[in-house]
């Protein structure tokens, strides 16, 4: 195999998709499966010295790319939006403690009140943030969730109206996070996905693939080429309009996560050159 087949340099895998693992676990064997980036996902910091985290990660030459996830800014009750900065806060200084260059926002709805309603207070939510998030040095990728979400995960849909908010909000440290699972179907994409690289608000690259008939809506995500995103075509968009972040592989998955975690890793890393 050629270097350029076997290049990794540009996957990145969120520790959610090898679930059964710990950190420590991922890191170790990401880094010995020769892979460099990762994704961090907040559970797996629960309880954990973020020192010692950051010290494993660099002993193992991991670049973190992103801390997933924070967010859910709208609730109908005005203490849950109160409590919900503090979540912010709080993610955006275990970001700047492992060396994650951003964090993921998962934005919310709250069912009770209407979408626009939600998305102010988004907006609300992201500007109150936003200060602590600039001196940390920690940028914000709002990622747009499948409208099967609009009710109660995130009133954001589409990457229109991600780059709206961001183009809105206007800050060098708030962008979007572009994900093949909650955005293939959409027709405007390609277009979108060059309005956000031009406003340098293109952030993060998510790829999955979407499972036919898909079982559940949250934990059926596929690996990519089991369904029917076309990957590598929208790959080439995001690198086309001057992206040239990391892949990142984030598959929630009870199928995969029932099978050998390491053949699975090899797996993603199979599909990672020949699907996406
Ligand atoms: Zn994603």
């Amino acid at each position: 195999m050629s270097t350029l087949l076997s290049d990794f340099s540009k996957l990145c895998v969120h520790t959610l998709t090898t679930k059964p693992w710990d950190i420590e676990t991922c890191v170790k064997n990401y880094s010995k499966a020769g892979i460099h980036g990762i994704t961090i996902w907040r559970n797996v910091l629960e309880n954990k010295n973020l020192a010692e985290i950051k010290t494993l990660l660099d002993d193992h030459g991991m670049t973190v790319v992103s801390l997933a996830r924070s967010g859910f800014f709208p609730s109908v009750e005005k203490e849950k939006r109160e409590a919900v900065i503090t979540y912010n806060l709080f993610a955006i200084e275990q970001a700047a403690a492992i060396g994650a260059p951003s964090v993921v926002l998962v934005c919310g709805a709250d069912g009770r009140q209407s979408l626009e309603k939600s998305r102010e207070q988004i907006a609300e939510g992201i500007h109150r943030i936003l200060p602590a998030a600039k001196s940390a040095g920690v940028k914000l990728s709002i990622e747009p969730l499948h409208p099967m979400y609009a009710g109660d995960r995130s009133a954001i849909n589409t990457l229109k109206q991600a780059n709206d908010m961001a183009e809105m909000i206007n800050s060098e440290w708030v962008g979007v996070a572009v994900d093949v699972y909650h955005l293939w179907w959409d027709d405007t994409l390609q277009s979108e996905i060059k309005r956000c690289a031009a406003n340098k608000n293109l952030f993060a690259f998510h790829v999955c693939d979407w499972n036919i008939p898909t079982t559940d809506f949250l934990n059926d995500r596929g690996l990519m080429g089991d369904g029917c995103i076309n990957v590598p075509e929208i790959r080439g968009w995001v690198e086309d309009a001057g992206f040239s972040g990391y892949n990142e592989v984030e598959i929630f998955s009870d199928k995969y996560w029932a099978t050998d975690q390491h053949e699975y890793l090899e797996k993603i890393k199979r599909a990672y050159l020949t699907k996406t």
